[in-house]
């Protein structure tokens, strides 16, 4: 992983977080969509087959307006991490490939932009600093509070662990900015937790 590009999709996410007033878990990735007029589309619902076999969602860009298109068959869970991967490519500006006069979508065969997406979508739907302050340590703490995944609760358990141990948190801005939006929701926790 290279860490230039690691930090863009992390610091990406805080600014997601922060110009769409998000302020609780789990995320609302609706929310932010329809803020940022991006229209999200389950695939049952459409008359074109937009996504290939095994793919869990698509953005597409037709005539100046974006729409998600996701696998609805999938949980919820999954289907919130796909539309926020999603969120990740348009935020993040990712390279567009023309599929007809029409259409557009992001370009499948770099993987590196699926790896930006992936950690553009985990920060998001699950904020270390968020976590860190109700103290959120085990994978099923976590997919429950956030509402994501088992999987990729795992995987955000794992990197939680290293970042538990390093001890560094709101030592940025942006991520500082986040936490006090939260606030609220994390004072509020704590009295359930
Ligand atoms: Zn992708």
């Amino acid at each position: 992983m290279i860490y230039g590009k690691y930090k863009n999709a992390r610091n990406a996410a805080w600014q997601c977080l922060i110009d769409y007033n998000v302020n609780k878990l789990p995320v609302s990735v609706l929310s932010i969509a329809k803020s940022a007029g991006i229209k999200v589309v389950k695939s049952s619902k459409t008359n074109i087959n937009y996504l290939m076999p095994k793919e869990s969602g698509i953005s597409v860009l037709i005539n100046k307006q974006w729409y998600i298109v996701y696998n609805d068959n999938s949980n919820i869970q999954r289907c919130r991490f796909t539309v926020a991967h999603e969120l990740g490519h348009i935020f993040l500006g990712h390279e567009l490939e023309k599929r007809n006069r029409r259409m557009q979508t992001f370009k499948k065969s770099e993987s590196f932009a699926e790896q930006e997406a992936n950690i553009f979508a985990s920060r998001l739907l699950a904020p270390a600093c968020v976590i860190w302050a109700l103290g959120l340590k085990t994978p099923n703490e976590i997919a429950s509070v956030c509402n994501i995944s088992h999987s990729a609760a795992e995987f955000r358990s794992e990197r939680m662990r290293t970042l538990y141990k390093r001890n560094r948190f709101l030592t940025s801005s942006l991520e500082r900015k986040v936490y006090r939006n939260f606030k609220m929701f994390i004072q509020s926790q704590k009295k359930i937790l």
